[in-house]
């Protein structure tokens, strides 16, 4: 129980805005050098002392969940803890490069550059790769958007992006978002991709198909050869989703599976943070005959041993500002060099063995296998989102819920590689405590969280996130 536990009990906790808890007048003074139009007669800041500040930001965070508190299952999410090593180096002062410096003045910089290009290459199976996306969904339009480019350069008009319908939805968006007409795949009855449905939907218009492998039920697609011959032959390209990469890291690439692009998730694969609005990076990665295509700058390594930037000849042009998000790629070169091979290999069983010691024992059915790195479980004639609230208040982040479709009432869950044995057995105990709790108790959970049951289409149709938002739609503390 944490501290707002104690102080609230079951009740529904609020913690005001600082700007209700104690407004200052601030005096903007005579003689502004700005145009009047610019300017206002005053100006309400919140003053709260420092301890009032730090207890402020210290139960907000109370109120939150996070991975520094307990494990988080989220599938498909990979939600692991981000060892603090990382966080450490790039907090170096060394580290902090203005991106405008001359290259001849931060060869270090651009080594580490393009050291992680050449990693990421190679723990992929790919020729060249970018760091510059900032995040997976902006790594999956940069490569769609190179494919687009290349079909083009080329003299090949192409209209349809392949699109199975288990995947994550910025597949779909991605490919919208490129132009193009999205083709949904049916899921075959074993949970992979359906060959003969592929071989019906290939065609001149295939631009390019997107999967994910393991698929996001965490099966294996053990066709993966013969689909990258089906899309091949029509002329496509096999675009690789990322974000199962941890189960695969060492074992398998991409590249030799036949895909000619992907991203990669640094935040679910190398434990980068995840972003949450934040810096991230999604970089991306493709076979030696887009590699022209790929936005600019590059870095690479010139005759005389200097790192150089460097713009490829056909780029799409910038999806970022400068090489990406710097200090997140310090971090993923870090988690990649300190676990080395070895360390690589040892994620992936991981990450394998612990998806399938929960699901052994999770009182649940998971109705395809066998998975890799998660797993959907069924709710069964249960709505997984009571069971999702229950497992709150059971002191565990819940799976992700209702989704993928192709399972009913589906809990994907996915504990990661970073979990104990002992933290399993715990989120075994709270997926087996919500499988036993009555209808009534489900439906009424979860009873120890900040708030309870949030209207979820509002948040996310209609979301308010600063206090301006709150005090125009007229909700203030008094409401
Ligand atoms: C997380 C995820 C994405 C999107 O990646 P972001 O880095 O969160 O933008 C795409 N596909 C799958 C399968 C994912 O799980």
């Amino acid at each position: 129980m944490n501290y707002d536990q104690a102080r609230y009990g079951d009740d529904e906790r609020n913690e005001p805005l600082l700007s209700e808890k104690r407004a200052a007048e601030v005096d903007p003074g005579e003689g502004s050098a700005l145009p009047d139009e610019l300017t206002r007669d005053s100006l309400e800041l919140p003053a709260p002392s420092e301890p009032e500040l730090a207890r402020h930001y210290t139960r907000l965070s109370q109120m939150n969940w996070s991975v520094d508190s307990g494990p988080y299952p989220l599938g498909s999410c990979t939600m692991k803890y981000n060892p603090t090593f990382t966080e450490t180096v790039a907090a170096d002062p060394n580290a902090a490069v203005h991106p405008d410096r001359d290259p001849e003045t931060v060869q270090g910089t651009l080594e580490l550059l393009y050291g992680l290009q050449e990693y990421l290459a190679d723990i992929g199976g790919m020729d060249a790769v970018t760091l510059q996306p900032p995040a997976g969904a902006a790594g999956e339009f940069t490569g769609i958007t190179v494919a687009k480019a290349y079909h083009e350069r080329n003299g090949n008009d192409r209209s349809e992006v392949i699109v199975p319908a288990s995947a994550h939805g910025t597949n779909f968006a991605t490919a919208a978002m490129a132009g193009y007409d999205v083709v949904e795949l049916p899921s075959g009855e074993d949970g992979r991709v359906d060959v003969e449905a592929l071989e019906a939907a290939v065609s001149d218009d295939t631009a390019a198909l997107m999967l994910t492998n393991p698929n996001t039920v965490g099966l294996f697609e053990r066709d993966i050869v013969e689909i990258a011959d089906i899309v091949h032959r029509a002329g496509g390209l096999l675009y690789y989703d990322g974000a199962n990469l941890n189960a695969l890291l060492g074992r398998a690439r991409p590249g030799d599976m036949g895909f000619d692009i992907m991203h990669y998730n640094v935040h679910k694969t190398f434990a980068t943070p995840h972003g949450g609005g934040g810096p991230g990076a999604g970089p991306v990665g493709v076979v030696s005959e887009l590699a022209e295509f790929l936005p600019r700058p590059r870095v690479r390594e010139a005759d005389d041993g200097d790192y150089e930037l460097f713009d490829p000849a056909r780029s799409i042009g910038k999806v970022h500002g400068f090489a990406g998000n710097w200090l997140v790629l310090v971090k993923a070169y870090a988690y990649i060099h300190r676990l080395g091979d070895e360390g690589l290999l040892d994620a992936s069983a991981k990450a394998v063995l612990n998806a399938n010691y929960l699901a052994e024992r999770v009182a649940f059915d998971v109705p395809y296998g066998p998975f890799h790195h998660e797993f959907a479980a069924t709710a069964g004639d249960r709505d997984a989102a009571d069971v999702a609230k229950a497992m709150l208040d059971y002191g565990v982040h819940p799976p992700t819920t209702k989704w993928p479709e192709m399972v009913p009432e589906a809990m994907l869950t996915e504990p990661t590689e970073a979990e104990s044995r002992a933290s399993l057995d715990d989120l075994a105990a709270a997926f087996n405590a919500a499988a036993a709790d009555s209808e009534g108790a489900l439906a009424d959970a979860p009873r120890k969280t900040a708030a309870r049951r949030i209207d979820q289409t509002s948040a996310a149709r209609d979301p308010r996130l600063s206090w301006h938002a709150l005090a125009d739609a007229g909700s203030t503390a008094d409401e």
